[in-house]
């Protein structure tokens, strides 16, 4: 067997039989998700893909955040962007109603409140069309069309109070210039389009690569773009877990509550897990333990001396 698929495969037994945390609560569609799915998935700058386990489509979820920040900078560009939403960690849950005092602007645009407002920012004269432009820029990150859940949509919309209220306020702060209920219905649909680990590899390789996609070659966003989300995403990525994340893992990464989560080796490998089972803070456990073997086993920690 190949040596990288065989440290792979060695990697995901170590952690298969992990069982702490449980599935998303507070979204009916993610809660009834099989929690033992365990999937890994690895991208390397010349367009190789190693793909082990599960290999069965789930939500990008807060994964999803990352990409549409950074659509947002290469059509803005970044001084216009950062008018509407901060880059510094919150601290505080991803959900947490964290807005500047006067201001109004969210934290970062990893979280929540953050995200609502990025996507306020992509152009898009009706939801419909911000949608569908936002899944179109996804699907470029991808390098393959993607799509929407529509049954995973439908329960976020059917439970999506709190999120709707942060659009709400974010209008009533100016931080988002048009309909906040278009704005969040966006959100909702750009959370629930389905990936597979193979997509999120190459996905977090396209900013892991400097903008460039592995596959198709295609330069999805500028290489100055791509390093400003994965500034965010070291900072930010994993919520108010960020910080002791850095210092076990040492890679910039994002989670989302369906139980992915993406890490960068930058210039290296993009890397995609999927596991749906969270701790505390809405991050997938058994990914975290995956990806933390994997930046032990190949030194991948971003300040390791080599
Ligand atoms: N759709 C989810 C929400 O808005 C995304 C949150 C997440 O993945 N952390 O609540």
């Amino acid at each position: 067997m190949d040596p990288v698929r065989e440290m792979l495969t060695s990697v995901l037994d170590e952690v298969r039989g992990e069982d702490a945390g449980e599935t998303a609560q507070y979204i009916p569609e993610l809660a009834s998700a099989d929690p033992d799915r365990l999937a890994l998935a690895i991208a390397d700058p010349h367009g190789r893909r190693i793909a082990l386990g599960d290999e069965d489509p789930f939500t990008i979820q807060s994964i999803s955040k990352p990409f549409v920040f950074a659509l947002a900078l290469d059509a803005l560009g970044r001084d216009e962007v950062l008018r509407h939403v901060g880059v510094e960690p919150s601290g505080e849950p991803f959900n947490a109603i964290s807005l500047e005092e006067g201001t109004g602007r969210p934290a970062n645009p990893l979280i929540n409140a953050g995200a609502i407002a990025t996507t306020g920012l992509i152009p898009g004269p009706s939801a419909g069309e911000r949608a569908a432009r936002i899944v179109e820029g996804l699907s470029r990150f991808a390098g393959r069309t993607l799509q929407v859940d529509e049954e995973v949509y439908a329960s976020e919309a059917s439970t999506g109070d709190r999120n709707r209220a942060l659009a709400h306020l974010l209008r009533s702060y100016g931080v988002i210039e048009t309909d906040p209920h278009e704005v969040v219905e966006a959100y909702f649909r750009q959370c629930s389009v389905l990936v597979t680990v193979a997509d999120l590899a190459v996905m977090a390789g396209t900013l892991a690569f400097g903008g460039r996609h592995p596959v198709t070659g295609e330069q999805v966003v500028s290489a100055r773009t791509a390093r400003d989300v994965v500034s965010v995403m070291t900072s930010c990525g994993m919520y108010d877990a960020s910080g002791s994340w850095l210092i076990r893992v040492g890679l910039p990464a994002k989670s989302g509550v369906s139980g992915g989560l993406i890490a960068i080796s930058p210039s290296q490998f993009g890397v995609g897990v999927f596991s749906p089972r969270l701790d505390e803070y809405g991050n997938s456990t058994r990914g975290q333990r995956l990806l933390e073997r994997l930046s032990d086993a190949l030194g991948l920690h971003v300040f390791e001396q080599h």
